[in-house]
């Protein structure tokens, strides 16, 4: 623990509020605080410009200044500075918009003790440095923000939401694989993550991106613990993945970097513990690589380490084109719910992989055009409707869409902003953001990538009434049949297409009904809605394990 005091600037006018602060931070003998108060905005700025400040404590409601705007202008000076914003229960609405903007946390008067105080005090103290580090990443950041709007706006329990804001257990492993030049050996970065490990194992997807790093992870697996409850999946939240561009690995380098990676994570995976399946730059060959070495470890064949396996290694029908599949269900009941004919809609999707493709198949034979696709090599527009037959083809033969002959090329950023009805995004995070959300010409956005939308689009979109199918649910097809794998893993029996398919129906449909109820009744956007869905289930779950010890 630090021995330096901490230097917290106190922005409050209420004399009662200033003196109960001072007393509950002066009481503490380790840490130590320096409390510093002043009662104005303007007074606060001065202090603060004139350094010195570890966090800042900031009341919204002050002489000079009131809500929001009070937050927003200190954010502007004190980027890099921990703010908690200090709120009274009727402002509490305020309070939420300020996390969303960039306050590390709330903190309600009239709840506020020593512990919970201070305890914000250190977690933010935590985070930021954390975020400054290896866990730095927008995906993370717009995890958190998620998750404590949603908090915010369930009256989550203060213990539950801090215990929840960063993953159980975190291994990150530097591994060394030889490239097909025998002489030459690469050392580059993996990681596992595990939000949660209360409800059963944990399950998450594993990809290889030259962006990965342990923030990008993290929030994934958040996402997949949110994703699992809202499913009502019998698992926590996990993902893994490897620093590295799959493209330019030969099929044999793939092979090896795999099987090092899984031999670094053995320890924290089983069919009992944490079961990866594929993600980005990851499919079922990689997982068949990930299965052997695993069951080479153990002396004999564990199919049920993974899913998204090869079907003649217990791989189920239909988890292949389950994301797609899935959200093509939910796409669906969107429309109904919005009035939106699927018959001649038109489709533009970013991101032509597993779930970009599948779903560009999916929602043409609900007889809907799709005129629009892209990849990280090119975007391509045919305002008829593209032959998702002869695009495929080509994919197949040259990896990418660069070269197809027969559509115009567009870039990504016009992909996004095309006139269409449905506009999937289906390859990275944070791609619709508060710079483009207003030039969409869209009427819903189906959301197959993790984390494609910012916050501040959110909010855009909700105001220009695009409707947003957010990706807890929208991509839950995946995880979904990947359970049903799972169960059939363990069961060492096989459910036949058809039934995979009826099940994955019924989950997602009775998802997105729960989702919409709860969003209608307590007047919230979608993407909250499913999110307090899947946080209610986790936090009922842990509270009716308790604690250990
Ligand atoms: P994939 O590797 O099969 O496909 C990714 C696609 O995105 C590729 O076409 C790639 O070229 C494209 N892409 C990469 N960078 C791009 C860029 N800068 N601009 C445009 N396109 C780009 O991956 P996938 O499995 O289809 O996953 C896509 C998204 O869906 C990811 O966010 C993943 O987390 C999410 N997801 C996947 C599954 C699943 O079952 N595979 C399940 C849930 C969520």
């Amino acid at each position: 623990m630090r021995d330096a005091p901490i230097r917290i600037l106190l922005v409050e006018d209420n004399p009662v509020h200033q003196r109960m602060i001072r007393g509950l931070l002066e009481e503490s003998r380790r840490p130590r605080y320096e409390v510093d108060v002043v009662d104005r905005l303007s007074s606060g700025l001065d202090r603060f410009r004139a350094g010195a400040v570890d966090l800042v404590l900031l009341d919204l409601i002050l002489p000079d200044s009131e809500g929001i705007e009070t937050f927003l202008r200190f954010f502007s000076l004190a980027r890099s500075t921990p703010i908690v914003v200090l709120t009274s229960l009727d402002d509490s609405g305020t309070a939420a918009r300020a996390v969303e903007a960039g306050a590390q946390d709330y903190l309600l008067k009239a709840r506020m003790d020593s512990s919970v105080l201070m305890r914000s005090i250190r977690y933010a103290l935590e985070r930021t440095r954390a975020r400054s580090m290896e866990w730095s990443s927008p995906a993370f950041r717009l995890a958190h923000q998620q998750f404590l709007k949603a908090a915010q706006l369930m009256d989550l329990d203060d213990n539950v939401r801090q215990r929840l804001v960063f993953p159980a257990r975190a291994q990150l492993v530097s591994l060394p694989f030889r490239r097909d030049r025998y002489d030459v050996v690469e050392t580059v970065f993996g990681y596992r993550v595990q939000h949660i490990l209360t409800m059963g194992p944990t399950k998450g997807g594993v990809r290889y991106h030259p962006e990965v790093g342990l923030g990008e992870v993290a929030a994934l697996a958040m996402w997949m613990t949110w994703k699992c409850g809202l499913m009502r999946l019998p698992f926590g939240g996990a993902k893994g993945g490897i620093r590295i561009d799959p493209s330019e690995l030969s099929r044999s380098e793939l092979q090896r970097v795999t099987r090092r990676y899984t031999a670094e994570i053995v320890d924290m995976i089983g069919p009992d513990r944490d079961i990866p399946a594929p993600d980005m730059g990851t499919d079922e060959q990689v997982m068949a690589w990930m299965m052997d070495t695993y069951s080479q470890q153990h002396g004999h064949a564990v199919p049920a380490v993974v899913t998204g396996k090869p079907i003649e290694l217990g791989g189920s029908p239909g988890r292949k084109e389950a994301t797609g599949r899935g959200l093509v269900y939910l796409i669906r009941e969107a429309a109904r719910h919005i009035g939106l004919p699927l018959q001649g809609a038109t489709v533009a999707i970013q991101g032509f992989g597993n779930v970009g493709s599948n779903a560009a198949h999916f929602v043409q034979q609900l007889g809907a055009r799709v005129v629009a696709v892209s990849d990280v090599s090119t975007g391509l527009y045919a305002p008829d409707g593209l032959d998702l037959g002869d695009l495929r083809h080509h994919t197949e033969l040259h990896r990418v869409l660069r070269g197809y002959p027969r559509a115009e090329r567009i870039s990504n950023e016009e992909l996004l902003e095309i006139d269409c009805d449905i506009l999937i995004p289906a390859a990275l995070e944070n791609q619709i953001t508060a710079e483009n959300a207003e030039r969409l010409r869209c009427k819903m956005v189906a959301e197959g990538a993790n984390g494609p939308t910012s916050l501040e689009a959110d909010q855009i979109l909700a105001e220009r009434d695009i409707f947003v199918l957010p990706d807890v649910l929208g991509n839950a097809g995946g995880v979904t049949v990947s359970y049903f794998e799972w169960v059939q893993g363990m069961q060492n029996w096989i459910w036949t297409l058809e039934e995979v398919n009826r099940r994955l129906e019924q989950v997602l449909v009775d998802a997105f009904n729960r989702s919409m109820a709860r969003a209608e009744r307590d007047n919230i956007d979608l993407r909250a809605a499913a999110l307090i869905e899947g946080i209610e289930r986790v936090t009922g779950a842990m509270l009716s394990r308790g604690l250990f010890p």
